[in-house]
């Protein structure tokens, strides 16, 4: 793979990686019966929906754009779940999609005459059984937006629902979903057998080393056993897991009482979770801060302090020009990036199965201007 002439940032896809992941979701669907979708809130790679769409049922969107997006891009089943839909957009919404969720009881009386005809519909439930870790990303926490609780559900305002959605997950296994389907069975199974279909979200990460498949495939299977109804996962991150990196260039090393290597991106703009979650991503070929013999504090060009990915440490000297390159940057990376500082967007690169690499975007000063 020859990088080294190309223009950095960049993040590069690779294709095989990621058909790697897809074929493994295709093995649950087809195992299980249950059908997947990718959530584009965390993935939505312009120049890997393709691919996507060979072994996927279609996307979740979140709103108007994002299936707009999915129906142009992936081409296959849309289901839109959104925690408020507007009136303006909530037409277009309904004839772009297949399935149609509901947030609450009154955007569905609100919206039911005008999208019915177009779409199932579902209400998202909240089966308030905090799986999550942390609470920015438990969908279940107390106060949550997110879903109808037990004590708000209105079974007489149920005509018209052919589904219920929940989504309790975040980077999690099949033992956490059997709990939160337990949660869900209790307080909502007497719904169930009205219904055509239950999806279980996202926040499974069925492509992570070590996640238990063969229990997910088996709750799949017993939960449609007892209930008859078509299931649906909306996976994003498992979809895009360790299928891509971001490389980068150092542009100069400082020193103030330690090394500090400055690079042409920004964790901020760039890697937003490494500052949110946070977590450090690892870089290719170095250790964590004292593993090998030079020290550095990898940083970005931003001129905001705090703008910095780590300690890490590296078996040879770095020096200027060398590349620098972040693992596992395709989801919740492009999705959130910015121009934030006026620093360059990262390009948007594809490592082809055979070998060559395609440039799907490139991004200039425009980008900045037309956001600012
Ligand atoms: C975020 C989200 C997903 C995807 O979650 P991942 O953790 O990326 O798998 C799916 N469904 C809904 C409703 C979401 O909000």
């Amino acid at each position: 793979m020859d990088i080294e002439n190309l223009q950095t940032p960049f993040y590069l896809l690779d294709e095989e990686k990621l058909e790697k992941n897809l074929k493994l979701l295709d093995y649950v669907q087809k195992q299980s019966g249950a059908k997947i979708l990718l959530a584009l809130k965390g993935f939505a790679f312009s120049g890997a929906m393709e691919l996507v769409g060979k072994y996927l049922y279609g996307c979740c969107a979140s709103g108007l754009y994002e299936a707009k997006f999915g129906k142009k891009y992936i081409a296959k089943e849309v289901h839109t779940y959104s925690p408020a839909f507007k009136e303006s957009e909530i037409e277009e919404i309904s004839q772009l999609s297949d399935h149609l969720v509901f947030n609450s009881f009154s955007q569905w009386q609100k919206f039911k005459k005008k999208v019915l005809k177009n779409t199932s519909c579902g209400l998202r439930v909240n089966p308030e059984i905090s799986a999550s870790v942390a609470k920015s990303y438990d969908p279940c926490a107390a106060f949550s937006r997110l879903g109808v609780t037990k004590k708000e559900f209105k079974k007489d305002l149920l005509d018209g629902i052919e589904g219920l959605h929940f989504h309790a997950l975040c980077e999690q296994g099949a033992d956490e979903l059997q709990k939160v389907l337990r949660a869900f069975e209790e307080n909502f199974g007497e719904f169930l057998h009205k219904m055509k279909w239950v999806n279980f979200g996202g926040g499974h990460l069925i492509t992570r080393d070590g996640y238990d498949v063969k229990k997910l495939i088996y709750l799949i299977k017993d939960f449609k056993k007892r209930y008859d109804l078509e299931v649906y996962l909306e996976p994003g991150e498992a979809v895009g897991w360790q299928s891509g990196v971001l490389v980068s260039t150092v542009l100069d090393i400082v020193h103030n009482q330690i090394d500090i290597a400055i690079l042409d991106t920004s964790a901020e703009a760039h890697m937003p979770d490494t500052v949110l979650m946070p977590y450090k991503a690892k870089i290719t070929g170095a250790g964590d801060a004292k593993k090998k013999r030079y020290r550095y504090q990898i940083a970005s060009n931003s001129c905001l302090a705090g703008d910095i990915m780590g300690d890490y440490s590296f078996d040879k000297e770095l020096k200027i020009g060398d590349k620098i390159i972040f693992e596992d940057q395709m989801h919740y990376t492009i999705v959130k990036n910015t121009t934030f500082n006026g620093i360059k967007l990262p390009d948007l690169l594809v490592l082809k199965k055979d070998g060559t690499i395609k440039t799907i975007k490139k991004f200039g000063y425009e980008e900045y201007e037309r956001r600012n």
